[in-house]
Formats: C-alpha cells, structure tokens, sequence
C-alpha cells in the first residue's frame, strides 16, 4: 500500500511536475519571507516529501520519515501550520479524528472516501453532487465558500480480509 498515490491532480498536470514543485517552493518562500522566516533544507525537506509521498499523511509519518536526516517534531508541526497558513496544504481528519496533510495547491475540488479499518484515504470527484449542492443552496440563497464531505467505510482490501 506504500507506494499507493492518493491525490488527485488536473491531468495536464504531470507533464508540469516540476514547474509545480518550483512554483510551490517559491510561494512558501515568499510567505516565510514577510514573516522574517527563511526557507531552511528542514523546511524544504518536509515540503519535499509531501510532495514526493504523494498520499495524505500524518505528522508522525512524516516525522518518522525525515528523522533520520535530523529533523524534529517540533520543526514538522510549525512547517504544517505554516504550509497550512499559505494554502499550500490542508487538513483532512482521519477516523480518529487526528489530522493528515495533503498538497492543496492547484489541485481539482475533491471529496475523501475513508476507510475506518486501515485509514487509508481515497479521493473522489463528484461533479452531479457538486451541481446539485450549488443549485440547492443557491435556491436558499446560501453563498457557498467551499464543502466537505468525508465518507467512512470499509475499503474494498478491508472488506475481502474480513471474509
Ligand atoms: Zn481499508
Ligand atoms: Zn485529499
């Protein structure tokens, strides 16, 4: 399940890749800049990896990930917060209700589909729910400034082990 790409991108979007990780270094840049901050190898490591991991992952994971290379707890929660603060990453709960991060930027609306025996996570695109969504609360004259929605369940893995 390792290697498993979790996230959605627009599909020109390989041919772009590496203009897309260059781009998103230079937005975290220049955010960190205004606040007096700069773009460490600590900081450009964790954006790295997201990048590279291509899943929704937790604060331990990516701890865990970059320990090795001298990297601590306290430096992968600040990195999260700021990336979060630059919209260059967001937050989906797991089942628990603990958060895991995902690359944000330039990346189609999608929904989770969350499987609350291993976790994993799948992205989905439900564009007739997305239409019906905006004609109902345009009909309550409701401004819609973004949606969730997070469906639990069991994974198709989960539910052949449990047979
Ligand atoms: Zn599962
Ligand atoms: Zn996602």
């Amino acid at each position: 399940m390792d290697n498993h790409k979790e996230l959605i991108f627009f599909p020109t979007w390989t041919a772009g890749r590496k203009g897309y990780a260059e781009r998103m270094r230079q937005v975290f840049q220049d955010y960190l800049r205004q606040k007096d901050l700069l773009l460490t190898p600590q900081r450009m490591a964790i954006l790295n990896h997201l990048l590279e991991a291509d899943k929704h992952l937790s604060q331990e994971e990516i701890y865990h990930a970059l320990k090795p290379r001298g990297i601590g707890k306290v430096t992968v929660f600040r990195t999260l917060k700021t990336l979060e603060q630059c919209h260059l990453v967001e937050e989906v709960l797991d089942p628990a209700g603990k958060p895991r991060y995902e690359i944000k930027m330039e990346r189609p609306q999608h929904d989770h589909l969350i499987c609350v025996e291993c976790g994993g996570i799948t992205e989905i695109q439900w564009p007739e729910i997305e239409k019906a969504q905006e004609k109902a609360c345009k009909k309550l004259g409701f401004s819609i400034i973004f949606h969730r929605h997070e469906v639990f369940g069991r994974c198709s893995d989960c539910q052949r082990k449990q047979r």
